[in-house]
This record gives structure tokens, C-alpha cells and sequence, in this order.
């Protein structure tokens, strides 16, 4: 195929904007082409080269792409760039620039086949003549153009095709082309969920038609599009919704799926199904212990303090993605994956079996502990009381809520259906007011943290009995050098048991007289089954504790423990906390 042809339809495209005229054009294109054109024609018109969990990036610098299209039509440097500042679309302006080409020389027609391997190895180049291959390739295209061919070899190159072609409406335009209607897409997009790799579907179909499809299913190395959950404000409609359930713990990670092959190597994709093995070498080792079998899981990972065992929140895990501060930040927050499904084992998709199959599975493979885990759920028949106490629980705990799931369901690959149910506590509003809470009790450190305290268990104060409530667990915010003193501090008020004014239900390691008043903030309030401040005030069984509390660095030596921070104070923060995020979600819902 002529690539003029394609240029051609790209200009219509750009023209039209109704759906079903764009699924028109491009179903004619699709017809007229070979089945390994077609594959190339799908790719192109995402603006791509390959499926994305590939990673094969076209993304030409501007510089060099300015110097290609000088050295194509003769125009200079200079002009170009002028040029370029007036028109701001670099496509236009190769159009425009191939047009000034002196007409001396004779030049080949483009096929699409040329143009596709030309991409690709601009996009492969590597090494020290990187840049004279990619600008050589590019300017050899553009002396063989059109103006219209030169202004969508352009586009691609750089990255900037946009054509308003969405992946549905190429996989339409599919299925009108080679399956007869568009209403037989969903044949296609059930592929496209598991092997989201459009080029490969096209090619198949265009091959084979229907039969085509049935030979592409969950396969090793191609991340499966992830299955997602819908939201619901109160654990009463998740009852309503799944009566049987599995109440998973939401941890508050990356989600990350997981391939590993029976010889020992290992993938990792992320949500939008990018390959992020590289941030993750302590993952990628702990999963060895699993080679020997071939498999796919799903899970998410997340960050923990490894003196405190607390779950860090996301943005801890996020230092990993700098690119230089992985080594640094596995040291500071290893990661531990909770897994909660098995997509795949030994050659065999397991996306069809219900969930509670798979967990069967998954309970055979993946042990209970360790860094490679099986995620935290419980089996609820119905029981309101039991869900919100476990949710309460599961907060407490650092997660973010519950994933509900319906243990009858097959795994909806690519869909946010009701089978999975995401109950997540309120985090719009933010703790703002630091408050001063007194230490009661600590817990040893471990790792980097040996010989001192890891974290420290801090109390409100409840003048009406005299008694210290707990409130959290704190070990983050401390300079190095408050850390290594802490036990030193603390000496003088270690008592032997816990000191009668305090209520805990927690067992510290080290006791102390409650003396030393400390001033911390934390992101939230939310309700806790273990803490003692404000227990029953809210709800029955429960009560309060400041997530993801840190130290500002303040010793309030200037306060007493009778002036920290009161129970009721704390009580009257979480109420005006819910009071505002109602207020928040008014807003949205009338925004919306
Ligand atoms: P979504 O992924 O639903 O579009 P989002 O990216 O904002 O939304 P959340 O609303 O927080 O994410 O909820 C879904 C995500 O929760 C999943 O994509 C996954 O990363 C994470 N997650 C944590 N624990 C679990 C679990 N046990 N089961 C499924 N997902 C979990």
C-alpha cells in the first residue's frame, strides 16, 4: 500500500468529527490493505509503532526533527525555525517546508511499509550515532514525501499525531472492516482487555476473521488491561450489592501485575499497563522464590517503615519513579506486595474461573507472610457490623478502606463493574491544626533503627478522669539525631507496667510516666478499634486515632501533660472533619 493513501485518509479524519464517519473512512483503509498492513495502519493511527507495554518510544527531540526537515528540503536552519515560530504545528511546517523542495531529483514513492520500518528505527537507535541515524532516517522520508505525507511523518514522529481516533473507534472500524458489523466489537474488545496490543488484533482478524481471535489469549510478558472498582458511599449499599462477600484490605500502593516465567525472569506492569520492573528490584528478587511455575498476579505494593512495620503512605513509594533514587529509596522504604489474584498458571488463563477458585489458587501459591504476601480479607456473609468493623480495623491499619468482591466473579479484565466494590475512608480533608500529645510508650526500633525507639505511642489528655488516651503510633518526623537520643530522654520515666493513668489497649515495649508533651500533625482523624481516645463517643467498640502522624520537630517543654491536646478536642476535630468533607462532597455533587 501507497502511503500517500493513508496520509490521505489521516486528512479526512482530520476533517470530520462525527464517529461513525471516522469508523467509515478507516474501515475503507482497512479493506484495502494486506493483513501485516493492516496491523501497521492500527498502530499508526494511535499515533504508535508498537503496543505501549512495550515501551518503544518515537518522541523525536525538536531540535533534531527542525534540523531533519532543513536537510530535506533544502530550507535553512534559520528559515525553518522562523518558520516553525509562525506556524507552531510541526507538521504544517514539514508540509509547508517539503513543498519548497527543489523538484531536480526524482523520488521514490512512499509505501507504508517503508514508512513504518523507517519509524521503527528511529525509535531503536541507540548508541553514540543515535542522533545522525534518527535524523538521517527522518530526512530520508521527507525527500521522498508529499507535503500532506510529510505533515503525518511528521506528527508521528514527534509524538503528536492526534487524529481524534480513539482505541474503540479503531477497533469499530475493526470490526465493521473484517467482522461484518460494528455491533461485534465487543468480540474484539474482550481480546483487546486480556492482549492489549492493537497491531496484533488488527493483523488477526484481517487474517483470519473471527478464528483469527481465538488464538489470542492471556499470554506471559503481555500485561492484561487490570479490573477496576466501583465506589459506594456506606457500607450498607456494598451489603446491598454483594450480600457474600471477600472485604479485602485497600492498600494504599501501585498497583502492579505481576508475570513471572517458570526459568526466572520477571515483568512488572503498573496500572496503565507501563513495564515498571526497573524501580522494583527488591520485588523483582523476592519473587525468585516462585520460579519454577509459569504465572500471572495481580496485586498492589506498597511502602512500609521497616522499623515500625507501618504502612507509609503513596507518595513514600513514589520516590522509587526519580530515576536516579531507586537504591536509596528500597533502603529507606522497602516494599512489600500484597497479592490478590492469580490471573494465570502454567499455560492457562484463570480469568474465568469465579474468584473463589482463584483464591484457592492463589492460597496455594502465595504464602501469608513475607514480602510477597497474600492480601488481608475476610469472608463476610451479609453482616453489616462485621464490614464496618473491619473497615475500622483496616484503617487503623493504614489502608485506604476495603475492596468488596463478589467471590462468584470471573475477572472482568479492562471493566469497573459491581463485582468489585471500593470502600474507601474520607481523605478530602486534611488535619491542618498540629496538636499536642504526650508519650506514653514506645516501641523498639529495628533495622537502621536497632537500639533506639522505632516509634512512640502518644496520648490526648481527658481531664474529666485524669487519664491519658492513646491516640497513635508515631515514628516518622524525628532528625537523626533525636532518633539516637531518644532512649536517653525517655530513661527517666520508664516505669515497670503502664502507669494507671494511662488507657491503652496496645502493649508498648518500653512504658513511660506520661511527662513529655510532643507536637504532631497527622493527615486526618479517623475512627480505630485499638486507640482509647474518644472510645464509643462516635461509634460503639470505637475510637479515634490520627493517621499518619509525624513529629513537627516541636518539644513542648513549655507545656505540661494536663495542657496537651484534651480527648474532647480530638473528638470535636474528627466532627468538624466529617462536617467538612460533606460540605466538599456537596459541592461535588452539585458540580457534577
Ligand atoms: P481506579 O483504579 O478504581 O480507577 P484509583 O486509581 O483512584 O481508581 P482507587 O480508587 O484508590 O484507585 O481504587 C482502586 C485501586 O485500589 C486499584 O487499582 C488498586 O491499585 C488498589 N487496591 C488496593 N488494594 C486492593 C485490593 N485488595 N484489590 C483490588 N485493588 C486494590
Amino acid at each position: 500500500m501507497k502511503f500517500i493513501r493513508v496520509a490521505e485518509c489521516y486528512s479526512k479524519l482530520e476533517e470530520l468529527s462525527g464517529r461513525l464517519e471516522m469508523i467509515d473512512v478507516l474501515k475503507r483503509l482497512f479493506l484495502e490493505a494486506r493483513p501485516d498492513e493492516a496491523e501497521k495502519i492500527a498502530y499508526l493511527t494511535l499515533g504508535k509503532i508498537a503496543p505501549d507495554y512495550e515501551g518503544l518510544e518515537l518522541g523525536l527531540g525538536e531540535k533534531l526533527a527542525l534540523r531533519a526537515i532543513s536537510i530535506a528540503s533544502g530550507v535553512s536552519d534559520q528559515i525553518i525555525s522562523k518558520e516553525y515560530k509562525k506556524i507552531g504545528d510541526i507538521g504544517k511546517l514539514a508540509e509547508w517546508a517539503v513543498g519548497k523542495r527543489p523538484s531536480l531529483f526524482g523520488k521514490e514513492e512512499l509505501t507504508l511499509d517503508r514508512v513504518f520500518n523507517s519509524l521503527i528505527k528511529i525509535a531503536k537507535a541507540t548508541g553514540s550515532d543515535s542522533q545522525d541515524i534518527k535524523i538521517r532516517t527522518f530526512a530520508g522520508l521527507l525527500s521522498d514525501s508529499e507535503p500532506i505525507e510529510a505533515r503525518y511523518i511528521a506528527r508521528i514522529v514527534m509524538g503528536r499525531l492526534r487524529l481524534g481516533v480513539q482505541d474503540m473507534t479503531l477497533l469499530d472500524a475493526l470490526a465493521e472492516a473484517y467482522l461484518g458489523s460494528r455491533e461485534r466489537r465487543s468480540l474484539l474488545e474482550e481480546k483487546y482487555n486480556i492482549y492489549p496490543d492493537i497491531g496484533r488484533i488488527a493483523r488477526a482478524v484481517a487474517e483470519k476473521k473471527e478464528k483469527g481471535l481465538e488464538e489470542i489469549d492471556v499470554t506471559l510478558g503481555v500485561p492484561i488491561r487490570p479490573m477496576l472498582a466501583q465506589r459506594v458511599k456506606s457500607a450498607d449499599e456494598v451489603i446491598e450489592r454483594i450480600p457474600k462477600m471477600y472485604a479485602e484490605h485497600k492498600y494504599d500502593g501501585e498497583r502492579m501485575q505481576i508475570h513471572i516465567w517458570r526459568d526466572g525472569r520477571v515483568k512488572l506492569f503498573s496500572r496503565r499497563l507501563e513495564d515498571i520492573t526497573a524501580p522494583y528490584p527488591d520485588v523483582r528478587d523476592a519473587l525468585k522464590a516462585f520460579v519454577g511455575r509459569d504465572m500471572i498476579l495481580d496485586a498492589e505494593t506498597v511502602a512500609v517503615n521497616p522499623d515500625t512495620g507501618e504502612i507509609l503512605p503513596f507518595q513514600e513509594l513514589m520516590h522509587r519513579r526519580r530515576k536516579y533514587g531507586v537504591e536509596e529509596a528500597m533502603e529507606q522504604y522497602p516494599a512489600v506486595t500484597y497479592v490478590f489474584d492469580v490471573l494465570y498458571l502454567d499455560g492457562k488463563s484463570l480469568i474465568n474461573l469465579p474468584l473463589r477458585e482463584r483464591r484457592r489458587i492463589l492460597e496455594e501459591i502465595v504464602p501469608k507472610e513475607g514480602n510477597i504476601r497474600e492480601v488481608i480479607y475476610k469472608e463476610i456473609d451479609g453482616n453489616l457490623q462485621e464490614l464496618e468493623a473491619f473497615f475500622e480495623e483496616a484503617v487503623e491499619k493504614g489502608m485506604e478502606g476495603l475492596v468488596i468482591k463478589d467471590p462468584n466473579s470471573r475477572y472482568q479484565a479492562g471493566t469497573r463493574g459491581w463485582n468489585w466494590i471500593k470502600l474507601k475512608r474520607s481523605y478530602i480533608s486534611k488535619m491542618i491544626e498540629p496538636v499536642d500529645l504526650v508519650v506514653v510508650g514506645a516501641f523498639m526500633g529495628r533495622g537502621k533503627r536497632a537500639g533506639t525507639y522505632g516509634a512512640l505511642l502518644m496520648a490526648a489528655y481527658d481531664p474529666k478522669e485524669d487519664k491519658y488516651k492513646t491516640v497513635c503510633k508515631m515514628g516518622s518526623g524525628f532528625t537523626d539525631e533525636d532518633l539516637s537520643r531518644l532512649p536517653e530522654i525517655f530513661k527517666p520515666y520508664i516505669t515497670e507496667v503502664r502507669d494507671p493513668s494511662v488507657e491503652s489497649k496496645i502493649e508498648a515495649d518500653v512504658w513511660f510516666q506520661p511527662k513529655i508533651v510532643l507536637e504532631v500533625i497527622g493527615d486526618e482523624i479517623t475512627l480505630s478499634p485499638v486507640h482509647t481516645c474518644g472510645f464509643n463517643s462516635i461509634r460503639k467498640g470505637s475510637g479515634l486515632a490520627i493517621r499518619f502522624p509525624r513529629f513537627t520537630g516541636r518539644w513542648r517543654d513549655d507545656k505540661g501533660p494536663e495542657d496537651a491536646t484534651t480527648e474532647d478536642e480530638i473528638i470535636q476535630m474528627y466532627k468538624s472533619q466529617l462536617k467538612e468533607i460533606k460540605e466538599e462532597e456537596k459541592i461535588k455533587e452539585e458540580a457534577a
